[in-house]
């Protein structure tokens, strides 16, 4: 009988017992269990791969431990790594603790100090699925494999809530004032806030921490720890971290060089100074911190890191960019700049190209370099077919963020804006097929600036000369796109130095002055390219069709755009190529798509304007661009 499947096999013998049980005397001799109880079962299905380092595990725990511990009490957490044997009962100081008055009131303050926390480190995604799915009502899995949730109230950053601590080793450093996104606050709220987020986390039942790097150059690189209290938000560092091997972490981890308190369930105390809501984003360069309250939008922690690097880098003679960046099959490598919205994962995601990063780069002496280990994508609108290396990447371990899908079927619809039109998408890199792993590059021979022109009078590419490219870069010109950040419903135009928005440091020109060094250096070619408007201004024209930007771009990698003909944008001095290959040439200068000439020399006008009023912060100068310097790139703008 030997081959015989097994259920043949149990036949068989019922068959020689007639009229007996088969059920209660059949025994399947080929599979016989191996387990004597379902719980032992249970432990059979997980199989441990890896030794156990009491020593290494005592390390962690004691690193975790001082991580979260208190600032104002002496008492700390109790940390344990993984779940506990027995299950354990918080026991509330109040009751048990009665002899010791001094200690039994110490304890008494602080539930926190006695109650052992359970930190979850570094946990695999699947582990944080079975978390998500297991303590997060609205954490699903979708059709494709992700993980669906929602981030609350908050569905964008808040950047009015965001507060730099102003301290003396940086704060001659910081912009402060006119234009900056840096809205200061004192070391004390920032303590109060720390505490309060401290002790949020403290008092959970459980603890998710995420260790990992930020920046791929190995001899650059930082160590970046989450802590956290949804599992989400330890996917999302997971998936945007860049990921720690076993070895790295037993050996080499260490002391992280910045630490992120994720208390975004809990809010701040709108009584503490400078709170203007219940959310607060707070970064202090001296701790090496940031605290969140009050949001558990994803795109907070990102910008931290972000934030953390437009200031340390430059220190470093690197240049940190809010840029994507790909590499041609030539190892012609290009960068894309621009404010949210405006097409940088979608240029940076070109499946002829490969993929170094969709966001945020460090331009350093051997080229460039990805800060992130992953992708935050706006999906809102994402198709299949117009986006297919994106839309292959939401799968198994990716993280969906408040988006809509079908009760039943639990297909995504990624036209629906239900909770936010800014829906995101957080993927590690490596599922872009196309992914350069690990994620660096050379120097770049082209950089696209985007911008979201919601008037529709600039070109939708011109060349520009080197100290156009420093005045569009310090402008950082965009329209607003919907819902990016709080309360913004409608696009609005803005401009947002370096592009760069509100993770912007220095002041503006410490940023040019290094990226004029380095174009000059390298010779890369600079292009301002408008994925807005055209025929029209928004609610009368349209958007610039993606297929038309995308035979754009392919043409500058090419390099037929850099031999084409070009005509000039009156007041903006702009030179706008006359032909590129797959774009009819009427769309190419914006004056011939509009009916209404009048109306659009009037917005040509006001779009100038508003350029001139922009840049008047800047002139100047400051401690890293002499006026003078300043006034040639301003000779290079809009005039009126
Ligand atoms: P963020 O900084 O928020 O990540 P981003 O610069 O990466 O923003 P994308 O995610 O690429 O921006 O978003 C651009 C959006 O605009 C995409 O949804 C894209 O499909 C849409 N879009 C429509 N028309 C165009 C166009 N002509 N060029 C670029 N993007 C376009
Ligand atoms: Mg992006």
């Amino acid at each position: 009988m030997d081959g015989l499947p097994a259920l043949s096999k149990l036949r068989l013998e019922a068959i020689d017992r007639q009229g007996s049980d088969v059920r209660q005397i059949a025994h399947d001799h080929a599979h016989p269990p191996r387990a004597s109880d379902l719980a032992e079962l249970q432990q059979l299905q997980k199989k441990s791969g890896r030794e156990r380092d009491e020593a290494q595990e005592g390390r962690t725990a004691q690193s975790l431990s001082e991580t979260l511990r208190s600032g104002a009490r002496r008492a700390g957490p109790r940390v344990i790594r993984g779940e506990p044997h027995e299950g354990y009962t918080p026991i509330s100081p109040r009751v048990s603790v009665t002899n010791t008055q001094g200690s039994g009131f110490v304890k008494a303050m602080s539930d926190a100090g006695l109650k052992p926390t359970i930190v979850y480190h570094n946990l695999s995604p699947a582990e944080l699925y079975e978390k998500a799915l297991q303590y997060e009502p609205s954490s699903h899995i979708v059709t494709g494999g992700a993980l669906a949730t929602i981030s609350g109230a908050k569905t964008g950053r808040s950047p009015r809530d965001k507060r730099i601590v102003r301290e003396p080793d940086s704060e001659a450093d910081v912009w402060w004032g006119e234009g900056s996104p840096n809205y200061e606050m004192d070391e004390r709220t920032f303590l109060l806030n720390r505490e309060r987020a401290v002790d949020y986390l403290n008092q959970a039942d459980r603890l998710y921490v995420c260790d990992g790097y930020a920046c791929w150059d190995p001899a650059v690189r930082y160590r970046i720890r989450v802590v956290c209290g949804r599992p989400f938000h330890a996917l999302f560092a997971h998936n945007l971290l860049i990921r720690p091997s076993e070895e790295e972490l037993a050996d080499h981890f260490g002391r992280p060089d910045f630490t992120i308190f994720n208390a975004g369930v809990f809010p701040a105390n709108r009584h503490t100074s400078y709170m203007t809501s219940s959310t607060s984003v707070d970064i202090s360069f001296a701790h090496r911190e940031m605290v969140i309250l009050g949001t558990q939008s994803c795109g907070e922690m990102k910008q931290g890191v972000f934030t953390l690097m437009n200031y340390w880098l430059p220190k470093r003679g690197i240049l940190p960019l809010n840029s994507g960046c790909n590499v041609g099959q030539q190892g012609d490598v290009a960068l894309y700049f621009g404010l949210s919205g405006t097409g940088k994962t979608t240029f940076s995601t070109d499946s002829e190209r490969r993929l170094v990063g969709d966001d945020t780069l460090g331009w350093g002496e051997t080229g460039v370099f990805n800060i992130e280990g992953g992708c935050y994508a706006k999906c809102i609108g994402l198709s299949k077919e117009r986006e297919p290396g994106i839309h292959a990447a939401l799968r198994f371990g990716a993280v969906l963020e408040n988006v809509c899908f079908d009760e039943e079927s639990r297909e995504v619809d990624f036209d629906a804006s239900s909770i936010t039109e800014n829906t995101r998408a957080a993927y590690p890199i490596e599922h872009m097929g196309n992914a350069l792993v690990p994620c660096l590059a050379g120097h770049p021979r082209n950089a696209v600036f985007l911008c979201c022109d919601l008037f529709g009078v600039l070109p939708p590419v011109s060349r520009l000369s080197a100290a156009q490219a420093l005045y569009y870069f310090m402008s950082g010109y965009t329209a607003k796109v919907a819902g990016t950040e709080q309360g913004i419903t409608e696009p609005q135009a803005t401009f947002s130095a370096c592009y760069t928005s509100t993770s912007l440091v220095w002041h503006p020109t410490k940023y040019a002055a290094m990226l004029a060094a380095k174009l000059e250096q390298h010779g890369t070619h600079v292009w301002l390219v408008n994925t807005g408007w055209s025929a029209g201004g928004y609610g009368v024209g349209r958007r610039i069709s993606l297929e038309h930007t995308r035979a754009i771009v392919a043409a500058i990698h090419s390099g037929e755009l850099a031999a084409a003909e070009r005509q000039t944008l009156p007041l903006f001095n702009l030179q706008a190529p006359t032909s590129c290959p797959g774009v009819p040439p009427e769309l190419l200068l914006p004056s011939t798509t509009w009916v209404d000439k009048e109306a659009y020399s009037q917005q040509l006008v006001q779009l100038a304007a508003l350029f001139v009023a922009n840049f008047k912060k800047f002139e100047g100068g400051s401690r890293h661009m002499s006026e003078e310097e300043v006034r040639r790139i301003v000779e290079a703008g809009p005039s009126l």
